[in-house]
């Protein structure tokens, strides 16, 4: 490391923005430094976003597991004439929105397999539909992948169709289907998604138009820490323009059911270092993002616990119901009781507070 880490360290703290080297320097780090980075980072959320730790209660509705693509990653998505295919019709969704509205959430976040028949259309039925059974609920859906996949089906642009899913109640959007944000990596892991540029420009869409995004890495498969820098990098620069971002999430890849592994070319998952050095770097580096969260559903409750004391300030959503990780091989993803979130959060010295999707106190 051309600075000493110690003097690095002590820059940032006063503000000094890290360079992409310095960042694939903390990267590489693998003795007790790590817990230096990892402390720095987390003056540094203290400095920025104060000791609260944060949750919002949320339940996820996937529409369908049906999809066109075949990305390498995912245990979720089925083909047609494979066992457990759904597809929920609008009496299913909206008792699931009614249900959800009855838990007293305050965001409902849909996400699903790219269904062959869907169009801007069926996205824009499945928001009202679930305005009409949860008003007032905050609708976080959609991502540029799907945003993409609806243009083309309907033959509109990408504007026009974030512009009508607002018109249906899209309020925010999900910064899903980044995974790794270089092109090469793309190509082994999900080669029929947006590309790079697709999903900047589609991110930056939503932005000028007033739709704020969270931010994500998937991490731990075959990507390199070089990849990874350069995925922040470009975050970093679109969060300078637009300050659209509401957070950033790294994502640790569950490699268990995923073709990606079972063929050889994902690596078993990050390890312990690895998914403690994503915080606390994204933490140093992303010096225009607030909020860092920490995703139990990916890491367990006390790999996003450690994370909390490594930069991190939230640790996401209740969830009620979760299939995409579960579908990978993940286990206890369906919910996390507020009171465990409390009880994980004071045992590192920090209240714990509920929040709205958009980061208003509640
Ligand atoms: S990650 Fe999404 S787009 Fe890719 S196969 Fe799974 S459901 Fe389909």
């Amino acid at each position: 490391m051309e600075k000493n880490l110690r003097i690095l360290l002590d820059d940032v703290k006063n503000g000094y923005r890290l360079s992409e080297e310095e960042a694939l320097d903390l990267f590489h780090v693998r003795d007790r430094r790590v817990w230096d980075i990892a402390a720095t980072a987390d003056e540094v959320r203290e400095q920025r976003v104060g000791n609260d730790v944060t949750y919002v209660r949320n339940q996820n509705i996937n529409v369908t597991n049906l999809c066109v693509n075949s990305c390498g990653f995912c245990g979720f998505s089925k083909k047609p004439g494979d066992d457990g295919i759904y597809f929920h019709d609008k009496s299913e969704i909206q008792k699931k929105a009614a249900l959800a509205k009855m838990r007293e959430v305050s965001e409902i976040c849909t996400v699903s397999g790219l269904h062959p028949d869907f169009n801007a259309r069926s996205y824009c039925d499945v928001y009202r539909w679930i305005h009409e059974a949860a008003p007032g609920v905050h609708l976080h859906a959609s991502n540029p992948m799907e945003v993409a996949f609806a243009a083309k089906k309907s033959n509109m642009s990408t504007q026009e169709v974030l512009t009508v899913m607002r018109e249906a109640g899209l309020e925010s959007m999900c910064g899903t289907a980044a995974e790794i944000l270089v092109d090469v990596v793309r190509k082994k892991i999900c080669a029929q998604k947006v590309s790079t540029e697709e999903w900047v420009r589609i991110i930056r869409e939503a932005h000028a138009m007033g739709i704020p995004t969270t931010a994500t890495i998937m991490y731990g498969h075959c990507e390199s820490d070089e990849d990874r820098v350069h995925h922040l990098a470009i975050l970093r620069e679109i969060q300078d323009e637009t300050h659209g971002f509401t957070e950033f999430v790294p994502l640790s890849f569950i490699h268990m059911n995923t073709p990606l592994y079972r063929a050889g070319i994902a690596r078993a998952g990050a390890t312990g270092r690895e998914d403690l050095l994503m915080v606390a770097v994204s933490r140093l580096f992303l010096d225009n993002f607030k909020n860092i969260q920490v995703s139990w559903v990916k890491e367990g409750i006390k790999m996003a616990q450690l994370g909390l004391i490594a930069g991190a300030n939230d640790l996401g959503g209740t969830m009620f119901e979760e299939s995409i990780s579960k579908g990978a091989g993940a286990v206890n993803t369906d919910y996390l009781d507020p009171a465990e979130m409390q009880r994980v959060a004071e045992d590192v010295g920090r209240p714990l507070r509920r929040r709205t999707t958009l980061y208003e106190l509640i």
